[in-house]
């Protein structure tokens, strides 16, 4: 049987390094013609990740690029496409692969996105080469077009094939995700970008790690192992840009001092499903509080100088030579002990 490794499970070998200032690595890389990001970082389309402030903060501050999500009506998502654009900052929207979808995407292109994004749970799927093929027939062909998520070799070279400019590879890992526990599939999002990687590199097709990555030592590992952009969801979560309130949790709620909070959840959970679609089908996702991070901005530059640095210790001054350079090995339950920080653990403190 085929062995499925995470994050956790590897670490990257520190090289011989020749980088004298982090500052000198380049780590931009192209999405398609129009679009190049500095930082290989683009928002989830989520409720509670993506709408316009992400959208914007992400692209102008850090460099990255954001995903407008799908979950509202045509004429909203279109609103929130414009006052993105308005301030001249690229985006991308998400689409499904059912019913308007195809009306949804001629509207958000005449809204100037850049990117369109099928965003379904299970890509490898009839609906999305469908999807694919009148997308690719009917929208402009300047228009980027992106979708997933897949998790299989077999299924990244379908897509590809179907028309498929870039796409997200990762099922079942996403911090708010319970597709695994509800279907019993899903590979470990790290094995599926080895996996997929061949593909991309045959193809020339980006691929887009998605779901799982929990610290910039994820995304080194993703990038590493041939990922050309990680999408984020928890980790840009709980911020200012993101949608939702702030929410003063009293100390006695959750058993400590009081905190401000913020909802982020799975679009497939329970809450996300009732207030998008009033019904509710498999539910593979949670909705949770999470502690309220401030601007994202910050949370985007402590990432990008981790992410800098990861790239030093593999001696690398750009994600081309990361992915020549980088060399993993599989840790123990041990060393994943060692390897994250133990002090806290130890009995005689
Ligand atoms: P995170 O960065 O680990 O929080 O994962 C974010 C990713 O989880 C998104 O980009 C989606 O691919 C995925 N996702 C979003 N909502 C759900 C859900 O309800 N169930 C399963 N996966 C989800």
């Amino acid at each position: 049987m085929k062995e499925g490794l995470c994050f956790d499970d590897v670490l990257l070998q520190p090289q011989y390094s020749e980088i004298i200032s982090r500052n000198k690595i380049s780590l931009s890389n192209k999405l398609s013609d129009d679009v190049v990001l500095d930082l290989p970082i683009i928002s989830a389309p989520m409720d509670t990740v993506t709408e316009t402030s992400m959208a914007i903060a992400i692209r102008k501050e850090s460099g990255g690029f954001g995903i407008i999500h799908r979950y509202n009506s045509i004429e909203e998502q279109c609103v929130l496409v414009k006052r993105s654009f308005p301030g001249l900052i690229q985006v991308g929207a998400a689409i499904g692969v059912k019913g308007d979808y195809l009306e949804r995407a001629q509207e958000l292109c005449s809204a100037s996105v850049k990117v369109i994004c099928i965003d379904v749970a299970h890509g490898h799927h009839v609906l999305v080469k469908l999807a694919l093929k009148n997308l690719k027939n009917k929208l402009p062909s300047h228009i980027h077009i992106c979708a997933g998520n897949v998790a299989t070799n077999k299924a990244f070279l379908d897509l590809a094939s179907w028309g498929a400019d870039s796409i997200k590879v990762g099922i079942g890992g996403g911090s708010i995700c319970s597709t695994r526990i509800q279907t019993g599939h899903g590979i470990p999002t790290f094995q599926s970008i080895l996996d997929c990687s061949v593909s991309a590199n045959q193809t020339g097709v980006k691929l887009i790690a998605d779901g799982g990555i929990k610290n910039s030592g994820d995304i080194v590992k993703a990038l590493a192992a041939g990922a050309d952009f990680v999408m984020l969801g928890s980790l840009l979560a709980g911020t200012k840009e993101s949608p939702g309130d702030i929410i003063p949790t009293p100390a006695t709620a959750i058993g400590m001092s009081s905190k401000r909070m913020k909802i982020y959840r799975g679009m497939a959970s329970k809450e996300a499903q009732r207030d998008w679609k009033g019904t509710t089908s498999s539910q593979e996702g949670v909705s949770t509080y999470i502690p309220y991070k401030g601007s994202v901005v910050n949370v985007l530059d402590d990432l990008e100088i981790g992410i800098r640095s990861g790239f030093s210790y593999s001696g690398a001054k750009d994600l081309t030579q990361l992915q020549e350079r980088g060399k993993f090995i599989q840790q123990t339950n041990a060393s994943c002990k060692e390897s994250s920080t133990h002090i806290l653990d130890r009995k005689e403190i």
